[in-house]
């Protein structure tokens, strides 16, 4: 154990080529979808990291480049001190029973022609573990993530969402990994049973010790759950704090946005909100200098000929970085989201104990 971070990523980009005939390349009319592009975080031991942003911001592809499932066009991903660039596939191979990854949707990554059994086996398989001792070894999977043993002979299909994405997260504990990239891993369930898969996602990084990057698109969904949080625009990213800092004191004005956007129960309140006006424009013709000028509402001429770089906030708490050539001008700590009070409670993972979720007879609960 050292105390070097466990994932150290530098200058990661992932661009795609969208023209890529010869008679493309010949002509020079090549265009790059500049999806990822230049992303620096770490992620300390047992942390969890925050990445969220809008659809199409890149947050995505960022955890898929490093995972080498798209091969980065440039950077460094430094893993428990090894470059994952440059390991051969045999090596990254073996890597992978140390990274594991949650996915979306459990629906399509798990194949539906299997038996629970058979997905939760078919990892320790491929890296060579628990031979002799899988049926055990499925049966305690199923415990851990509050599944009934006895249905790991049932199919996907007879499982609900909160059910199938917990049979997903079983998956990617099959082979003990150290460090879990869970991209958007409840966005696709019902409040209710995202606050039980969050919980259990807790309860699980404290029994394991598990190191976690977790993905989404939404702030509230992370609010009680990450350690840190990086905001990612476009490709890059533009803030990153301690949770609570930035929750409390969010100085970057594409943070202040997403914050706007959480739904408000209280028409009153959601009155008072300034939706984020436009969309994420195209990573293939990316505005000039700051990436965000087109639809922020601090944007001064100067923000359109200057790309700003992520630096630390002065009179902020250590680790607060914001790439905006104005954020000394915002007033730390006085954020309008801590004053609006615009955050609230409703994803508190009190009551939402998942050990009362519906699961004992297998089939589909009317609460999923
Ligand atoms: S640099 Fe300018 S456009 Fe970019 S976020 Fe800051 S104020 Fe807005």
């Amino acid at each position: 154990m050292t105390d070097a971070p466990l994932v150290e990523v530098r200058g990661l980009r992932k661009h795609f080529v969208q023209n890529d005939g010869l008679i493309d390349r010949l002509m020079g009319a090549e265009e790059r979808i500049k999806a990822v592009d230049g992303v620096d975080f770490e992620i300390e031991r047992g942390e969890t990291l925050g990445l969220v942003g809008e659809s199409g911001s890149g947050k995505s592809t960022t955890a898929r480049s490093l995972l080498r499932l798209d091969e980065p066009t440039a950077g460094t991903v430094r893993y428990d001190g090894t470059d994952l660039t440059e390991l051969s596939a045999g090596e990254m191979k073996a890597m992978r029973k140390r990274i594991q990854m949650v996915f979306q949707d459990p629906a399509s990554s798990l194949n539906r022609r299997k038996t629970i059994s058979q997905l939760l086996k078919q990892p320790m398989e491929i890296h060579g573990l628990y031979e002799g001792e899988r049926d055990e070894r499925v049966d305690e999977l199923m415990e851990t993530v509050g599944l009934p043993p006895q249905l790991s002979n049932r199919y996907p299909h007879e499982f609900s969402g909160g059910q199938r994405q917990r049979v997903g997260i079983a998956r990617a504990l099959a082979v003990d990994p150290e460090f879990i990239v869970a991209d958007e891993p409840v966005s696709a369930l019902d409040v209710s049973i995202q606050a039980q898969i969050l919980n259990l996602l807790m309860d699980l990084q404290d029994e394991l010790d598990l190191t976690i990057l977790f993905i989404a698109h939404d702030l509230s969904v992370i609010r009680h759950f990450c350690d840190r949080v990086a905001v990612m625009y476009l490709g890059e990213i533009v803030e990153v704090a301690d949770g609570s800092d930035l929750f409390e004191s969010p100085q970057h004005p594409y943070t202040k946005s997403l914050l706007r956007a959480i739904p408000e129960p209280d028409p009153a309140l959601a009155r008072t909100r300034t939706a984020l006006e436009g969309e994420v424009p195209s990573p293939l013709d990316p505005p000039s200098g700051c990436s965000f000028h087109s639809r922020c509402p601090n944007a001064t001429e100067e923000c359109m000929a200057t790309d700003p770089p992520l630096e630390a906030i002065s009179g902020a708490n250590d680790g607060h970085e914001a790439a905006c050539i104005h954020v000394d001008e915002f007033e730390y700590g006085t954020g309008f989201v801590a004053e609006e009070a615009v955050v609230d409670d409703r994803f508190s993972i009190e009551g939402f104990d998942h050990a009362d979720e519906p699961v004992a007879d297998g089939g589909r609960s009317d609460n999923e």
